[in-house]
């Protein structure tokens, strides 16, 4: 059965606080019992402790297929990559070093990549993927994108990206504070990547306050080994 078309997976980073509930609900998923296919990523340790959920964004092109060599990854006919299959995978790594994402993982211990696959045996049959279930702030959203624009008035749904001059457009949409939605293009990754990390520090307060100073300077700068 295919994923209804009109739910949809919506990452909202901005939400993300951290807990872990969304790790600890995917490693209960029926289909890989006691690992979890999803982890947290701190966009900036040691500036801030905001954490974002990484999950696979179901590239409508996935450059993890292109590269395995024993075509062990499929995506299903509505758009969801799957984890490697048993028979083919020779554990090469590929698909990892591949990924734009950061999202495959190749298992030594069982000689095989896996990955988040959505909870296709539950969002081919209309339910939220594990994560979504359980995630306190709705970071991680799966719903309609009537839902969604309910919900989060101020933020709009992008799911195109840029990696220099490849562009990546994903079944997962990340949302983001809608005067940036308008650009067609889509997220050029590449570009905030280089940018100074201090310009993407997250204010804690008004510019020019003695917190929004700390935020700004090196919290380690003074500390000698
Ligand atoms: S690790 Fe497995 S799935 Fe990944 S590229 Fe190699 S053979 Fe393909
Ligand atoms: S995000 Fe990575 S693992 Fe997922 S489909 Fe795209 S390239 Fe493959």
């Amino acid at each position: 059965m295919a994923k209804p078309d009109h739910l949809q997976f919506f990452i909202d980073p901005g939400r993300c606080i951290g807990c872990q509930a969304c790790v600890q609900a995917c490693t209960e998923c029926d289909t890989h019992r006691g690992t979890s296919m999803i982890h947290l990523e701190f966009i900036e340790r040691g500036r801030s402790v905001q954490t974002v959920p990484v999950v696979c964004m179901h590239c409508e092109q996935p450059t993890c297929a292109e590269v395995c060599p024993a075509d062990a990854i499929k995506r299903t006919g509505d758009g969801i990559v799957q984890s490697a299959r048993k028979p083919r995978c020779i554990a090469c790594g590929n698909c990892v070093l591949a990924c734009p994402f950061g999202v495959p993982e190749v298992y030594e211990d069982r000689q095989i990549m896996m990955k988040c696959d959505m909870c296709y045996d539950r969002t081919s049959v209309g339910k939220k993927p594990m994560c979504a279930t359980v995630c306190p702030s709705q970071a991680l959203f799966f719903g309609t994108l009537e839902q969604i624009e309910q919900l989060r008035p101020r933020s709009a749904p992008l799911n195109r990206f840029r990696f220099g001059a490849q562009t990546i457009t994903t079944r997962v949409h990340i949302m983001i504070p809608r005067g940036d939605a308008g650009r067609g293009d889509g997220l050029d990754v590449s570009g905030a990547l280089q940018k100074h990390p201090g310009s993407r520090a997250p204010r804690t307060s008004q510019p020019g306050t003695v917190a929004d100073r700390a935020v700004e300077q090196d919290p380690f700068e003074e500390i000698s080994l």
